[in-house]
């Protein structure tokens, strides 16, 4: 298998956020036949949807990856149930942890499980300024650069932790 370089989208916004982002960092290093390039700073953001939960911590990593996608993706989901997260009929209630796959090198994919790029990319502040931060000149396919996008999105109350 050729290396990819992928781009995984980290939330949490229960049992202390930042400590679930770090775990989830070991955790995707360790999964096999991927390695990590890069990780961005940790954000603060406003939630999405139901307003009475928590604010988000949010990062975006880059990894090297052997793994298909939809394996990338199962191993993600496997992160996400290892540590904590409940799923509940509510769309975007909080939880403890959230792995999407934003980017899979310059593939595009829509299959029931996975749509990538991640559909909602265009309009989050709370992954494109990440993904700017540790990607400066990534192509978004069907979106263009990543700092086209980021030109159009309004931060939405998104603050870098210091
Ligand atoms: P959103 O998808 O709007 O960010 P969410 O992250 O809260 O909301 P989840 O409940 O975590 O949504 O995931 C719902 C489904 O999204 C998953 O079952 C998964 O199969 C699907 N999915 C589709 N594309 C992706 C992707 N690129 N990364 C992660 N999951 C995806
Ligand atoms: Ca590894
Ligand atoms: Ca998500
Ligand atoms: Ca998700």
């Amino acid at each position: 298998m050729t290396k990819v370089t992928a781009y995984i989208g980290l939330g949490s916004n229960l049992a202390t956020p930042q400590e679930q982002l770090k775990a989830a960092r070991l955790a995707i290093s360790a999964l096999k036949d991927t390695e990590e390039l890069g990780f961005s700073s940790l954000y603060r953001s406003p939630p999405m949807g139901p307003q009475d939960q928590p604010d988000y911590v949010n990062a975006v990593m880059a990894v090297n990856t052997e793994l298909s996608p939809i394996t990338l993706l199962r191993s993600l989901q496997k992160i996400e149930l290892e540590q904590g997260r409940v799923r509940k009929d509510e769309q975007w209630g909080p939880r403890t942890l959230d792995l999407d796959i934003l980017l899979y090198g310059s593939e595009v994919i829509n299959i029931p499980d996975l749509i990538v790029p991640h559909y909602g990319m265009a309009v989050r502040a709370f992954v494109l300024y990440p993904l700017q931060e540790i990607a400066p000149s990534v192509l978004i396919p069907e979106l263009g650069l990543v700092s086209d996008c980021v030109d159009k999105c309004p931060l939405d109350g998104l603050e870098r932790i210091a």
